[in-house]
């Protein structure tokens, strides 16, 4: 049990969880999305800038435990350079990941992969994947507004 535990909560999601990237918002951005996972009280704000169909920079806010946060901080980390179509990918492949599935070797998931020993703890899937349900969220609405 101290050894799956010692897989949840990996040192580099500690470290995102006690000195966050990518946290505060982001004045003008054209993406705002937020969620909760209610069976644990997380709460998450997505703030993205879109620029030539890329995200320029990706924000959060939230608070909850240290999956949720860590998860938001490694996602919008992750998120940042990326075309919407890739962001798109990597929401695709965390999602396989969570659900057991190999990711796409053409997805750099960076500190993400620190996360794989989650699906190990089914009620702390849902902590994990609400960074991505969220923005995944937020992607949808916003093409949905530029699609003429
Ligand atoms: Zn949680």
């Amino acid at each position: 049990m101290i050894e799956q535990l010692d897989e949840l909560y990996r040192e580099v999601i500690l470290d995102h969880f006690k000195n966050p990237s990518h946290s505060g918002d982001l004045p003008g951005a054209h993406i705002k999305a937020e969620g909760t996972n209610p069976l644990c009280g997380d709460e998450v704000t997505f703030y993205l800038t879109i620029d030539d169909g890329r995200v320029a920079q990706a924000r959060f806010q939230g608070k909850g435990c240290v999956i949720s946060q860590a998860a938001s901080s490694m996602f919008a980390g992750q998120l940042e350079g990326k075309t919407l179509n890739d962001a798109t990918r990597l929401i695709d492949a965390m999602k396989g990941l969570m659900q057991g599935r190999d990711p796409d070797p053409s997805v750099d998931l960076g500190d993400l992969e620190a996360l794989a020993g989650v699906r190990k703890f089914p009620v702390r899937v849902k902590c994990a994947a609400l960074s991505w349900n969220v923005v995944e969220q937020g992607l949808q609405d916003y093409r949905a507004g530029h699609r003429s």
